[in-house]
C-alpha cells in the first residue's frame, strides 16, 4: 500500500496535523493501533478532569462549542470532543493497526503494521508523549506483599486493597489520585520531589487564563535558556473540577495526607527518602510567588489591575520539622505504591538513527533528525503551549507547512546528523 504521508496515532495531534494536510490537499493516512482517542479511553482514570480549561483546545478547523467555556472536560467528554473532531475533518484513520516498525527506504519510508506494510515520503510520529510510566529500578525491591501499580493501571480507589498507600510524585496525577485515595479510607502517605505549585484561580481568573494572556505559554523553544530542563518539567499541581479548587500540599495536609521526602531506593525491605522535602517545597512556593509577580507587573502595565482581583499571596506549604526517612515496607503500614513518576513515549518500533545517547527522539522544534520525518504531541515541542492539546494545532500548521516544502523540493541535501540543509524551521 502507498500513500504520501502516514500519521502515526489517533490522537488530537494526529488529528490535528491530519487535518492540516487534508487543507493542503495532501495524500495521507492515519493509523491507530486502537480507536481514536485510545489512549484516553484505555489509560486514564475513571475521575479524571481535564486541567485545562475547554476553550484550551483549539484545534485547526475545530474548538470547544460548549457553554461552559471555564469548565473542565471529563473522560468521556474528551473522548467525544476528539471522536467529533475525527467525523467534521473526514480524519482517513485505519483503526486497530499498530505500527511495528518504520524503516527508512527509496523516496521515503516504509512502515510495516500487523495489517501489512505501507511505503510513503513522509512520517508524522503522533503516538503520544505518555506510552509509558516511568518507574525507578530500584521498585523492583519492593516486597511482594506490598501491591504496585502505576497511573496508567489506576482507575478508582476501590481496585486497591484496604490500607495504607504510598502514592510516589506530586505533580498533577500524584496530588490528584492522592486526593482521591485518602478519602476513599485509605491513608496515603504522599513522596514529594520536585514539583511545581500554581493556584487554581488568582485575581478570580483561571491560572491558564494568566499563562494565555500574559504570552507565557507561547514562549517558542528556540528562545529557551534551558530547553532541556523545560521539556523535562513535572506537570503542575493543577485538578480540573467544578469548585475550581487549588490541590496543593497543604490542600492534601488539610484532608490527612502525609508528605514525605523523594523516594531514594530500597534497602533491605526498607524504603528511604530524601531529606530535602523542606527544601523542595521552599523552592517551590518561591517559583510561584515569582510567577505570580510576573503575572501581578502584568496586570499593572497592562490596565488589568481593576478588571481583576487584588494581588496576593498564599501560605508557604507546611512541612513537618523532620519527616520520617525511611519506611519499613515489611511492616504492612504500606499495602500499595502506587507510582506518578511520569511518563514517556514509545518509539520501540521506530528503527531509524534519531534518537540521543539517553534514547530520546532527535528534533528541532518536531522537524526530526532524518529527511521527512516529524513528531507532534510532545512537550514543548515547539512552544510551552505544545505541551496541551491547545498546542498541537499551532505546531501541526508549521510542521505541515514544512512538509508541504519538503515534499515539493523533492531530492534535498542533508547534514550527516540528519537534518536537512539550509531550511528554515
Ligand atoms: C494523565 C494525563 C492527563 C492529561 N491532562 C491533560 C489536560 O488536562 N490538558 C491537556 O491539554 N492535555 C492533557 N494531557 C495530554 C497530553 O496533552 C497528551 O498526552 C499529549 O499531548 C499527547 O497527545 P497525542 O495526541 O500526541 O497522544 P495520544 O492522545 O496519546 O495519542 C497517540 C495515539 O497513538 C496511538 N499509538 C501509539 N503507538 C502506536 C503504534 N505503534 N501504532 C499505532 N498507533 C499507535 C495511541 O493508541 C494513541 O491513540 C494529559 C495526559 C495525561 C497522561
Amino acid at each position: 500500500m502507498r500513500t504520501t504521508v502516514i500519521i502515526i496515532g489517533a490522537g488530537h495531534a494526529g488529528l490535528a496535523m491530519s487535518r492540516c494536510l487534508t487543507d493542503r490537499a495532501i495524500d495521507h493516512v492515519v493509523l491507530e493501533r486502537g480507536e481514536v482517542a485510545h489512549s484516553w479511553k484505555t489509560e486514564r482514570w475513571d475521575s479524571l478532569q481535564l486541567l485545562t480549561p475547554n476553550w484550551m483546545s483549539r484545534l485547526p478547523g475545530y474548538g470547544y462549542e460548549g457553554d461552559d467555556p471555564d469548565g473542565y472536560r471529563t473522560m468521556p467528554e474528551t473522548i467525544a470532543f476528539l471522536e467529533r473532531y475525527a467525523a467534521v475533518s473526514a480524519a482517513p484513520v485505519q483503526t486497530h493497526t499498530t505500527v511495528t516498525s518504520v524503516c527508512r527506504a527509496d523516496h521515503g519510508y516504509t512502515v510495516s503494521t500487523d495489517q501489512g506494510d505501507w511505503s510513503c515520503r513522509a512520517v508524522v510520529l503522533a503516538s503520544g508523549a505518555c506510552n509509558l510510566a516511568s518507574v525507578p529500578a530500584f521498585a523492583q525491591g519492593v516486597p511482594s506483599t506490598v501491591a504496585m501499580l502505576t497511573t496508567m493501571d489506576y482507575r478508582h480507589p476501590n481496585q486497591l486493597e484496604e490500607g495504607g498507600v504510598l502514592v510516589v510524585g506530586a505533580s498533577a496525577s500524584g496530588v490528584q489520585i492522592a486526593d482521591e485515595v485518602h478519602r476513599s479510607g485509605r491513608p496515603v502517605t504522599l513522596s514529594v520531589g520536585e514539583h511545581v505549585r500554581v493556584p487554581r484561580v488568582y485575581r478570580g481568573r483561571d491560572i491558564q487564563w494568566w499563562m494565555e494572556v500574559t504570552g507565557l505559554f507561547d514562549e517558542r523553544y528556540d528562545e529557551m535558556e534551558n530547553l532541556a530542563r523545560a521539556r523535562r518539567l513535572p506537570s503542575m499541581q493543577l485538578t480540573g473540577s467544578v469548585a475550581r479548587r487549588t490541590l496543593d500540599l497543604n490542600a492534601l495536609t488539610d484532608i490527612g495526607v502525609k508528605l514525605i521526602g523523594r523516594f531514594a531506593g530500597i534497602h533491605d525491605g526498607r524504603a528511604q527518602f530524601a531529606g530535602s522535602l523542606r527544601n523542595m517545597c521552599t523552592l517551590a512556593d518561591l517559583k510561584m510567588d515569582r510567577l505570580l509577580d510576573k503575572i501581578d507587573a502584568w496586570a499593572t502595565s497592562n490596565g488589568f489591575d481593576r478588571a481583576v482581583g487584588l494581588p496576593h499571596r498564599f501560605e508557604p506549604t507546611r512541612v513537618d520539622v523532620s519527616p520520617p526517612l525511611g519506611i519499613d515496607l515489611q511492616s504492612g503500614a504500606i499495602r500499595t505504591i502506587l507510582w506518578a513518576t511520569g511518563y514517556r513515549p514509545d518509539y520501540s518500533w521506530l528503527d531509524v538513527p534519531v534518537f540521543d545517547l539517553r534514547g530520546r527522539l532527535r528534533h528541532e522544534g518536531g522537524v526530526v533528525a532524518s529527511p521527512g520525518m516529524y513528531a507532534l504531541g510532545l512537550p514543548v515541542l515547539r512552544c510551552r503551549r505544545s505541551t496541551f492539546i491547545d498546542g498541537a494545532g499551532n505546531d501541526a500548521r508549521d510542521l505541515s507547512a514544512h512538509l508541504a516544502s519538503y515534499l515539493d523540493r523533492g531530492n534535498s541535501t542533508y547534514r550527516r546528523d540528519g537534518y536537512e540543509l539550509a531550511t528554515s524551521r
